[in-house]
């Protein structure tokens, strides 16, 4: 399976081969078929896989085939990350792919200025927004954003997420007890394993 198979477009393409990728990951040649056919994902898969491609790409679709991006400011791509590095190289990653379609990414994180991060999301809204549960909850108790325009939500790391109280998607290592309970925040989800 190359990058030719997923379907992608022209644009997305050019930044991928931009980018130096000439072939896909593991994780990604079996995660991004399946969610580009909307089919909710547990994926455990180790840091280094490729994994945050593997869900970035198919958010970037997903976005681009929204009828109503133009209206309303909140994210329609929710990514959540257990600590502030994830959340930060992941907001990285998803930079580097949204340029092709001009999407704009926002990422908000304990340990950094809530009015800086306020000032990002408030102005002209967002597509994408990367964080860490407690400052995504400070950001939407502040109003600068909201959740209503969510249709594509990754939990990143979801066993670290569990630590913190919260139920997860993404993960390097998958306990039973999360397995179980990310079998309940998903419908019907394919497991995938690498
Ligand atoms: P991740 O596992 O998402 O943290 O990605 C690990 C590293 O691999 C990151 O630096 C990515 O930019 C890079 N990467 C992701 N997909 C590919 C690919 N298909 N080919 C080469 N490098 C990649």
């Amino acid at each position: 399976i190359s990058f030719a198979h997923f379907g992608f477009d022209e644009a997305l393409l050019d930044v991928i081969i931009k980018h130096g990728y000439s072939e896909p990951t593991g994780i990604q040649k079996q995660a991004v078929p399946v969610a580009l056919s909307g089919r909710d994902i547990i994926g455990i898969a180790k840091t280094g896989s490729g994994k945050t491609a593997a869900f970035i790409w198919p958010m970037l679709i997903h976005i681009m085939d929204q009828e109503e991006l133009s209206k309303g400011e909140g994210p329609i791509g929710l990514i959540l990350a257990p600590t502030r590095e994830l959340a930060s190289q992941i907001f990285i990653e998803a930079k580097k792919f949204a340029k092709a379609y001009g999407l704009r990414v926002a990422a908000v994180y304990g340990g950094a200025s809530k009015m800086d991060q306020f000032k990002e999301l408030k102005p002209g809204g967002i597509e994408i927004l990367v964080g860490t549960p407690g400052r995504l909850i400070d950001m939407v108790k502040m109003k600068a954003t909201n959740f209503r325009r969510v249709s594509f939500l990754v939990l990143d790391e979801a066993d670290r997420m569990f630590d913190l109280g919260f139920a997860l998607l993404f993960s390097a290592t998958f306990p039973k007890k999360v397995e179980s309970l990310a079998r309940e925040v998903t419908a019907e989800p394919v497991r995938i394993s690498i």
